[in-house]
């Protein structure tokens, strides 16, 4: 069984239709399947609208999040909840095409246990955002070492793959990456981004940035390498500029330099500051995974459950 996951937040207008357009597209390829949408504490009739499509589809299941616990949450206890043989996880806006579905299930029956949707074209949007985005890419591929510049959430994942995704216990995981970290037989399936039909974007550039940070601090200590190496270059100068203060005090001219004093301290001190917030906030980042907190609480279940589920409520 294919199981489709949906984060859904604030898309009441949205989760009619892509329970019917995505069950008519399986039903047509005979493909068994299940449809869990889960509600990311929406603010909206969503949840309203889940338990319609559920009356009306006894494939189609919810989750309730307590809460907005952020599209990465609600993937996971999507995954979690799964019960089928293979799982996608695509975005309930339909954005991604649901005809890709039918080509990424097509290559895992032929043995390849993680399927990544690629974006061929990045769809509408504006310049601003498209900018946001691309340097928001080329830091996480930087940071990664894998080319995300053309990765999304859109991935069918065998059992195995998501069994190893559900085994990690950080609770600051970022999907589109850790799906290649696993490794596995991969294969890619291009796919053109859709315009979104109702409802907007959840991301602001502001969202973007905070979601940036965290994910490169996520997968990468690189930005931690960052503070070694202004330091290597600021000690660099120091020698330097010490060599040159003592030549000068020996030769008897020793008062000027004034404004060289005034800039190392101030180049020496924002260093050491932005250095600090850096390790500060790996620091935090620590301390969120120490309290290892639930990743989401889920309030409320609607459909019937396959064999697999636990009765667990945090993973
Ligand atoms: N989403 C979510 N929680 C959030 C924000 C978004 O579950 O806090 C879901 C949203 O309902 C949609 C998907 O994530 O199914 C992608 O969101 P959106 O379409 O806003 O992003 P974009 O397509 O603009 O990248
Ligand atoms: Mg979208």
């Amino acid at each position: 069984m294919l199981s489709v996951i949906l984060p859904a937040y604030n898309e009441e207008k949205m989760v009619g239709k892509a329970a019917e357009v995505i069950s008519g597209i399986l039903e047509q390829e005979h493909i068994e399947y299940e449809l869990i949408f889960v509600n990311d504490g929406s603010r909206d009739r969503t949840w309203e609208e889940i338990k319609k499509a559920a009356e009306k589809n006894i494939h189609v299941r919810g989750l309730l999040f307590s809460r907005n616990f952020g599209k990465e949450s609600a993937i996971f206890a999507g995954l979690a909840g799964a019960a089928g043989d293979c799982c996608a996880v695509m975005d309930c806006d339909l954005q991604h095409p649901p005809k890709t579905l039918v080509e990424m299930y097509r290559l895992w029956e032929q043995g390849y246990e993680v399927v990544e949707g690629v974006k061929k074209s990045r769809g509408e949007e504006s310049a601003l955002h498209k900018a946001s985005a691309g340097l928001f890419y080329r830091l996480m591929t930087m940071a990664v070492k894998i080319d995300m510049s053309r990765a999304s959430d859109y991935k069918l994942l065998d059992r195995k793959a998501v069994d190893a995704l559900l085994a990690m216990p950080e609770r600051n995981a970022f999907f589109r990456a850790l799906s290649s970290w696993i490794g596995y037989r991969t294969a890619t399936v291009e796919f053109d981004v859709q315009e979104r039909e109702e409802g907007e974007s959840k991301w602001s550039t502001w969202s973007l940035v905070k979601y940036a940070v965290t994910n490169i601090a996520s997968f990468s200590a690189a930005p931690m390498q960052l503070v070694t190496i202004a330091g290597t270059f600021v000690f660099l100068m120091a020698v330097v500029l010490g060599i040159q203060s003592l030549v000068r005090y020996f030769s008897g001219h020793a008062v000027e330099g004034f404004t060289t004093v005034i800039l190392l301290i101030l180049i020496i001190g924002s260093i050491v500051m932005i250095s600090l917030g850096i390790i500060g906030y790996y620091i935090a980042k620590i301390y969120e995974e120490v309290k290892g907190r639930p990743r989401y609480l889920i309030s409320a279940k609607i459909g019937k459950e396959g064999k697999r589920v636990e009765e667990k409520q945090d993973v």
